[in-house]
């Protein structure tokens, strides 16, 4: 443990994390409601986001590989348990067979070779219904080819959830044809999206990710789903530039009158990527927004200090990071604004 203090950091809502898991469960009907926490629980980290999702009372967990699995285990309550989606490769064979998550199978392959990892060792099974990514075609889930694997969960996952297509209505045909043909203890299909289409969708367990962090999967979620993550960085220097001189690399930035700037300890090495350059991203200090100026660096960003904000070195600004608002002003996606947050952070739950 460091008692050094990060220049940058996370400022991550117990409160809204548990209200938004508690939202979606209630929303998934009588299924089980879930969690991925795959990709660190995207961005946020996933030792702390298990620790509080468990307090609110959440069981089921997905992360994609075992190196994330390892991450996680030693959180995990007695009850609690552990999928993980890419199933199990060769060189995971010895770790995956010794563990208590379970590998999500996708592919005969997989299938066999998680049957030599012994009698009665219980697994997952990913079966496509559309997406052609990841799973067992529908031919192969129903050729017999799981006959005996003992199957905890089944599961499909939604290419389009998000959005009013057929294809939502077809997927949701297929698997319950699935469900007919195969025996599991549980069957899942929704993740946020799929929450928001119904409790058709839900199934026996639901597994948000996006949602549970902040994210607006659907119009469902506004009002509900609350901001999670809350960047903030210190102010490492305020500078006054002259009219007519430029600010930051390749000058794209002048102002027309002398101006007041602030630069903070934020950059496209943190996942603040230059998108928000030239203006479209931004910053709040004690009620004041602070617009970004010039081009995002590796690691420094400046904001054009308003008239009258006392902002000075050492303050902490809280940079705009509303996850739909700031998608539509960056170009990148919600999960990307949540995963793309790097290592430099200090996470803080408060
Ligand atoms: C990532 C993932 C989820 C969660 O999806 P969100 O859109 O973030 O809710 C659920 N299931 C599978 C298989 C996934 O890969």
């Amino acid at each position: 443990m460091t008692e050094h203090i990060a220049p940058l950091r996370l400022s991550l809502s117990v409160d809204a994390l548990q209200s938004n898991w508690r939202w979606l469960a209630a929303q998934s009907g009588s299924a089980a409601c879930g969690a991925a926490v795959k990709a660190n629980a995207y961005g946020l980290g996933a030792r702390g986001a298990v620790e509080h999702l468990q307090n609110a009372g959440c069981r089921d967990f997905f992360v994609a590989s075992w190196a994330e699995a390892a991450d996680v285990l030693p959180m995990l309550t007695d009850g609690a348990s552990l999928s993980v989606l890419h199933g199990v490769r060769g060189d995971d064979m010895a770790m995956a067979a010794a563990s208590r998550a379970r590998p999500v199978l996708n592919s005969i392959e997989q299938v066999a070779r998680w049957r030599q990892a012994g009698e009665g060792h219980p697994c997952d099974v990913m079966v496509d219904t559309g997406m052609n990514r990841l799973g067992l075609t529908m031919d192969e889930a129903l050729s017999g080819a799981l006959d005996g694997l003992p199957v905890r969960t089944l599961l499909s996952h939604l290419a389009s959830a998000d959005e009013d297509v057929p294809q939502n209505a077809e997927q949701l045909a297929r698997f319950q044809a699935l469900k007919a043909g195969i025996t599991a203890d549980r069957y899942s299909l929704a993740n946020s999206a799929g929450i928001c289409l119904g409790e058709d969708y839900a199934f026996d367990l639901t597994r948000p990710g996006l949602a549970l962090y902040g994210g607006i999967a659907r119009d469902a979620c506004l009002g509900h789903i609350r901001q999670v993550v809350f960047p903030e960085m210190q102010v490492l220097q305020t500078r006054t530039v002259k009219a007519g001189a430029p600010v930051g690399y390749n000058a794209t930035y002048t102002p027309l009158q002398d101006q007041r700037i602030a630069i903070i300890n934020l950059g496209y090495a943190d996942g603040y990527l230059r998108c928000f350059s030239g203006g479209k991203g931004g910053a709040h200090f004690e009620g004041q927004a602070l617009k970004l100026v010039g081009r995002v660096s590796m690691d420094l960003v400046a904001l054009a200090i308003p008239e009258g904000c006392a902002v000075t070195e050492g303050d902490w600004v809280a940079i705009d990071y509303d996850l739909p608002a700031t998608a539509a002003a960056s170009g990148l996606s919600q999960y990307e604004l949540l995963t793309g947050l790097g290592a430099r952070y200090d996470r803080i739950w408060g």
